[in-house]
């Protein structure tokens, strides 16, 4: 029987709690101007609920309430801020089958990502920060140039303040709960700007963090477009802005956060390599680019959007993706089969489908796929390009959807090569059963992540962040404690000269 989406849409309101409200301090309010923002199913293109549109005023506000908890915050014992943690996990994974249905309705992906990743994500960030959080330390550190025994110097890493945090509509409450949880393992607090496509989850995430004993002000959310964002960023009152994004906003956000010598870190954009050896096992190299190229519909930053094929393979691969992508379900999120869903709005099917469109203008070959779907939402079919120059756009820039281009190589230096000419360097992958060419490629690829032998796996030990135009800084392991805290010396004389 199809499902009902019109009616698990109905229940949108029911869930938020205060609809049309978000959390600034202790109370939930409206944006101050009255305006609002529609946030709709990417499935069918309705309109799933109202949140508010917040301006400069809203922004204000929220960082004075997160300046006043952040006195308080930073004091809190490092267990206790432990134990909240822990505890917000234990809740978000109590109420995981409504986030991630709101997630689903919100984004357009499949129910089954939503809850097996973007949930299970959320949650083990919570948790594995959780451990963390009484294990910010700074260290001794004995002088070199001071006679020992006189001096003791030693290092603090102390909270930034208040951390604006702006996240884009693919991962919501992945994304936020990748800088929420270090940020507040390390005593400092949070506004957080959720993308105007996709609010939904981070609203509903931020009652439930009340819920599980946060303290009012710690986490607060302001609803917007992207000029919600530019006035968090230009905000005097914030110490640190913690973005991911496209490239091109990351770079504005960089130019603007200069003014105030704001801290900024940035996980931007990607067209990341993938590369398979002949010599490697073909099947789960296939179905390994098959999860890098299309996996919620290729909107994912560190997609592998460049897949290179060793030539003697390329027959084999080619025709492997083909009919996997066939065997794979498109449709709406909801649907308990769904392999593939819609891409997030009109406005990017039109982009990823014009890319696709002016490569074939260009003569590139259209493998399979290279269409919408003729039906409600949007939706558009994987898809693999075949003969694309390395100059070309398909080749260079962020397409952001499900679309392949496949270019066969000959050997290690020449694929190296290619990998590393673009100017992003997110992550990338490599599929061999030769260790030296796995350990060779791993070197001197340009990424910040590389899988070998798998592609896309993600963990809260492992610390995530791009080269080159895929950004600056690291999420996710302890590297994150890192982008949340500044060092400062304590230098002490305790003895005579
Ligand atoms: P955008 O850069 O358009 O938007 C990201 C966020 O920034 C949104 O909340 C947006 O608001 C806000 N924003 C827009 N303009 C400004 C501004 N001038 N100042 C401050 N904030 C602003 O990216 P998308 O939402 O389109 O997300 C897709 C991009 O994110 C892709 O390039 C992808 O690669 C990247 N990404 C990177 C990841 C990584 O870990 N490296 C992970 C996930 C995505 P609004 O949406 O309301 O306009």
């Amino acid at each position: 029987m199809a499902v009902n989406v019109a009616e698990h849409a109905g229940r949108v309101a029911d869930i938020l709690g205060h609809p049309g409200k978000m959390p600034i301090g202790d109370e939930w309010v409206a944006a101050s101007s009255g305006a609002t923002l529609t946030t709709s199913d990417p499935g069918t293109g309705r309109a799933l609920a109202e949140v508010p549109l917040a301006g400069a005023e809203d922004v204000d506000r929220a960082v004075s309430e997160a300046r006043q908890a952040f006195t308080t915050w930073r004091r809190t014992a490092p267990l206790e801020r432990a134990a909240i943690l822990w505890r917000i996990a234990d809740t978000l994974e109590a109420h995981a089958d409504e986030l991630a249905l709101l997630e689903t309705l919100d984004t357009g992906k499949p129910l089954e990502h939503s809850r097996g990743y973007d949930l299970n994500s959320a949650i083990n960030e919570f948790r594995y920060m959780s451990g963390l959080a009484a294990r910010v330390n700074g260290r001794l550190s004995p002088l070199s140039t001071m006679p020992s025994g006189v001096f003791h110097s030693y290092t603090r890493l102390e909270p930034l303040g208040v951390i604006g945090a702006i996240t884009p509509w693919n991962f919501p409450l992945a994304n936020a709960s990748w800088k929420i949880a270090p940020a507040l393992a390390c005593g400092n607090t949070v506004v957080l700007k959720p993308s105007e496509e996709t609010p939904l989850t981070t609203i509903r995430a931020a009652e439930l963090m009340l819920q599980a004993g946060l303290p009012a002000g710690v986490v607060n959310v302001v609803t917007g477009d992207g000029s919600t964002g530019q006035a968090l960023v230009r905000h005097p009152g914030v110490n640190k802005i913690t973005f991911t994004g496209s490239t091109s906003t990351g770079q504005e956000i960089a130019r603007v956060a200069a003014e105030n010598m704001t801290r900024v870190s940035l996980e931007l954009g990607g067209k990341s390599p993938n590369v398979i050896f002949a010599d490697a096992d073909i099947e789960a190299a296939i179905l390994g680019a098959v999860g890098g190229g299309f996996w919620d519909s290729g909107e994912v930053c560190s997609s592998g959007s460049r897949l290179y094929v060793e030539r003697p393979a390329l027959d084999r691969v080619l025709e492997g993706l083909r009919k996997a992508t066939e065997a794979m379900p498109i449709g709406h999120g909801l649907e308990p089969d769904t392999a593939i869903g819609p891409l997030i709005s009109a406005r990017h099917l039109d982009r990823v489908s014009g890319y696709v469109e002016e490569a074939r203008g260009e003569g590139v070959e259209v493998a399979f796929g290279g269409e919408r779907l003729d039906r409600e939402g949007h939706f558009y079919r994987p898809t693999a390009l075949l003969g694309a120059s390395p100059d070309s756009k398909v080749i260079n820039e962020e397409i952001f959807g499900p679309v392949l281009t496949v270019v066969p190589f000959d050997d290690a230096t020449e694929v190296i090569d290619a990998a590393n000419a673009t100017s992003y360097g997110l992550a990338a992958g490599v599929w061999t059963s030769d260790i030296a060419k796995a350990h060779h490629f791993s070197e001197n690829v340009e990424a910040g992540v590389v899988w070998v032998n798998s592609y896309g796996v993600v963990d809260p030990t492992m610390p995530w962040g791009g080269l080159k135009k895929s950004g600056w800084g690291r999420e996710n392991g302890e590297q994150a404690l890192h982008e949340f805290t500044e060092a400062k010396a304590v230098c002490m004389q305790v003895g005579s000269l």
